[in-house]
């Protein structure tokens, strides 16, 4: 096709495929990785919540562990009845309330205030010691102890669920460090000493929240590195509760390392998962690339039958089908907007004679030079194709006007007619083109390809080497002929009834005697009356009839001579005849069928034929020369041969062609028919002139030693009967005269 598409068809749809199967895989494994991640945070994160309700829960239970722990003494008429002594007697308070719990419950002071709020026992760090050190700590006892006796005078004993006497407790900061202190009244576990509530005794007890007691708790329930700090943690991976005073105040945090079993689920999965995903991604990849290198190959091979399809091998030019497939395509753009569409129909002039003389492979080398020169005459997007053997088709796409087509044909015309360099010689053949144009000769592929094929043929007609558009009364000249071709095969269905042979007699100059007859071909019309031949011969050469026709001729013409012994008899056969293998069988077959001698059959072949045909006609020749059929050279002069062809000629007679005879009256004419006669009797060949119209010519042609001649002059072609009427008058002429003058022109 045209240079533009000859990439069509090697597209690698495939390329994109792999990445996007490897994408995808990679798209779900960070999807898949990224879930993982925040399920385990979110793991952590419930597992961090939890954690923290167990401290403060902890924190809690540790403010009433102290307070349970000062019940057990606290809570005993014995007690009660000790705060009442004066002076206390302090070995049994150490045993009892003080010193005791040091050991017992870890309590790191205690303080026992009297009903009257003053400080009468303390106890720091297991020993005994002035109960006004009570001052370290006022500040922060004083206000629970209030508050003990408010809640205890508000609501009485045993109002805290869970305890066995009211209690006040809090967490504070004492000198610097964390601690639980805790208030609670000292009472009757009988009730049967009485008391007034809110004026009892209160102990006080106090425990500083050192390391080990974090450490304890943090061993208890699981808490990695439990620690106080006076600040929250800022490490990421440690949590942290805030130590708030019941008024709100925060006096510092419990930090730990949380337990963070996300985490530790991606450490341990994590890497097998990248593992696992990474290797199925590697699969997938491997997959998917043989699948696509797969289909590649496929899209590769199906690309290749299908350029093979639609090209030509030969030239890589478009074939047939593409060509048609594009023409549908150029005239669909035509029609929408509204544009020009030149079809040419190409067709080369003497291919035939260099494929036949120089061989195939030049052939195709020439070949391959005609599509070269084309796409060089068109536009890049007009498209030239190779419809098959010498044919080639071009469609100009969007041409300005009529001028710019006939500019491209005739620069196609002339570049074809330069020569073209084929096995080391030069080689001539030039090309006819027929050209239809859309809209205006038509717009369907169909229409325009018959309209093409028309002016194409005539082209041909008109001598070759050029270029014919198409015009309307083609197409009637064309209907024309068919209607003859139709009309014409009816009357060979019956070729006796309208189908005739004349015979147009030839006479010699020397004896002016009939020597021969030739056949001429009648067809009685039944409507348009007596067709001469030029009207219908090329038209039935063209549809094949000729194979019927020719040999009808022929055998009738044998038939007839049988009553004319002494007549030779010419009958004209065509050259798709004589190119037909089967000719000189039929010739044979006729001679034995109807027992004509073969010395009197005469072929006639005009020199145009001769000259055109190829190997296949000087063969048929041959053969029927060495049957004993003579050959003669019709229409001697107009075609292309010149004189000094004569020589070379395997016929035995030529006809010189009527425009010769009329020539004669002039000079030059007469001169060079007297040159041909000269020429031809030497090289042994007979001689006949056809269309002798007057006495001039026939006594010129007489004195110059043309052997015989035919014409109006002499005799009009006639029914068969005639000629037998002809001959007999002569013979009665010839016994009554014999003087041996011309009895019949009298
Ligand atoms: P041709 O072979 O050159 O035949 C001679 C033609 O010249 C005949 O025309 C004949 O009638 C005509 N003619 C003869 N004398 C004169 C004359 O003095 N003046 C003029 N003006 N014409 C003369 P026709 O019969 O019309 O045949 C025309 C052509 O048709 C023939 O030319 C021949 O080529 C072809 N033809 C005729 N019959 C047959 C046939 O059976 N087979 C084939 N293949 N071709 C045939
Ligand atoms: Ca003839
Ligand atoms: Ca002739």
């Amino acid at each position: 096709m045209s240079r533009r598409n000859k990439n069509v068809g090697r597209i690698p749809l495939v390329a994109n495929f792999t990445p996007a199967i490897v994408f995808a895989a990679l798209g779900i494994a960070a999807l898949i990785v990224v879930v993982l991640l925040w399920s385990d945070r979110e793991v952590d994160r419930i597992a961090r919540e939890r954690d923290r309700a167990i401290v403060a829960l902890v924190l809690e239970q540790s403010v009433e562990r102290v307070a349970h722990a000062q019940e057990s003494s606290t809570v005993w008429d014995a007690a009660v009845l000790q705060m009442r002594k004066r002076p206390l007697e302090v070995n049994w308070v150490d045993i009892n309330l003080g010193t005791w719990f040091y050991q017992y419950a870890a309590f790191d002071e205690v303080y026992i205030l009297s009903p009257s709020d003053q400080p009468i026992y303390a106890m720091r760090d297991g020993k005994r010691t002035i109960p006004e050190t009570y001052i370290a700590v006022e500040d922060i006892a004083d206000p629970l102890a209030a508050t003990l006796r408010r809640t205890e005078a508000a609501t009485g004993s045993r109002s805290n669920p869970g305890m066995l006497s009211p209690g006040s407790a809090d967490f504070a900061v004492l000198r610097g460090r964390p601690a639980i202190i805790s208030a609670k009244p000292i009472v009757s576990d009988s009730g049967t000493i009485k008391q007034q509530p809110g004026h009892e005794a209160v102990h006080i007890s106090i425990v500083f929240l050192d390391d080990n007691f974090f450490a304890r708790i943090g061993s208890q329930y699981g808490l990695a590195k439990a620690r106080y700090q006076i600040a929250p943690s800022s490490q990421p991976n440690e949590a942290s509760v805030a130590l708030s005073t019941r008024g709100g105040h925060t006096i510092g945090y419990l930090v730990w390392e949380p337990f963070a079993p996300g985490s530790q689920v991606t450490t341990v999965v994590g890497p097998v998962l990248v593992l696992v995903l990474l290797l199925s991604t590697i699969v997938i990849y491997m997959l998917a690339s043989r699948l696509a290198r797969r289909t590649a190959d496929l899209e590769e091979s199906r690309a290749q039958a299908q350029h093979q399809a639609m090209h030509d091998g030969l030239t890589g030019l478009g074939n047939r089908a593409m060509f048609e497939l594009r023409f549908e395509e150029a005239l669909h753009r035509s029609r929408r907007r509204k544009s020009l569409l030149a079809l040419l129909y190409i067709d080369l002039d003497r291919f035939k004679q260099v494929n036949d003389t120089l061989g195939h492979p030049a052939g195709d080398a020439l070949i391959r030079q005609v599509a070269r020169r084309l796409v060089a005459e068109v536009r890049g997007y007009d498209i030239v194709a190779r419809l098959g053997g010498d044919e080639f088709a071009i469609l100009i796409n969007e041409p300005e006007d009529h001028d710019a087509i006939d500019h491209i044909c005739s620069r196609i015309v002339s570049q074809l007619q330069r020569p073209f360099n084929v096995s080391g010689s030069h080689a001539y053949i030039g090309a006819s083109i027929g050209v239809a144009i859309a809209p205006e000769h038509g717009l369907d592929r169909t229409e325009l390809t018959r309209k093409a094929d028309i002016a194409l043929y005539r082209a041909k007609a008109g001598g070759r080497s050029r270029y014919v558009l198409f015009d309307p009364s083609m197409d009637e000249a064309v209907r024309a002929r068919e209607t003859t071709d139709r009309e014409l095969r009816k009357a060979l269905a019956d070729c006796d009834a309208q189908l005739r042979v004349h015979y147009q007699p030839v006479f010699s100059t020397r004896t002016c005697k009939m020597t021969g007859v030739e056949a001429l071909l009648r067809w009685e019309h039944p409507e348009n009356g007596l067709v001469t031949p030029d009207a219908f011969i090329r038209a039935a050469e063209e549809s094949g009839l000729i194979e019927v026709l020719g040999p009808w001729v022929m055998r009738r013409a044998a038939l007839d001579a049988r009553a004319w012994p002494d007549l030779r008899v010419a009958v004209n056969v065509s050259p798709v005849q004589v190119r037909d293998r089967k000719f000189v069988e039929t010739v044979r077959a006729i001679l034995a069928e109807t027992g004509l001698e073969p010395r009197r059959l005469e072929v006639e072949i005009t020199e145009t034929a001769l000259m055109e045909a190829s190997s296949e006609v000087a063969t048929s020749l041959r053969e029927l020369r060495a049957l004993g059929v003579a050959c003669a050279l019709d229409d001697f002069g107009t075609g292309y041969s010149s004189l000094s062809h004569i020589r070379d000629i395997a016929v035995d007679r030529i006809k010189i062609d009527r425009s010769f005879v009329q020539a004669v009256s002039t000079v030059p004419g007469a001169a060079l028919v007297e040159a041909i006669v000269a020429l031809a009797s030497a090289n042994g060949l007979h001689l006949t002139a056809e269309g002798v119209e007057n006495h001039e010519q026939h006594t010129f042609l007489r004195s110059v030693g043309c052997h015989e001649v035919q014409g109006y002059l002499l005799a009009r072609p006639m029914p068969a009967e005639q000629i037998t009427a002809m001959l007999n008058e002569a013979s009665k002429n010839a016994a009554r005269v014999v003087d041996g003058s011309t009895p019949h022109l009298s």
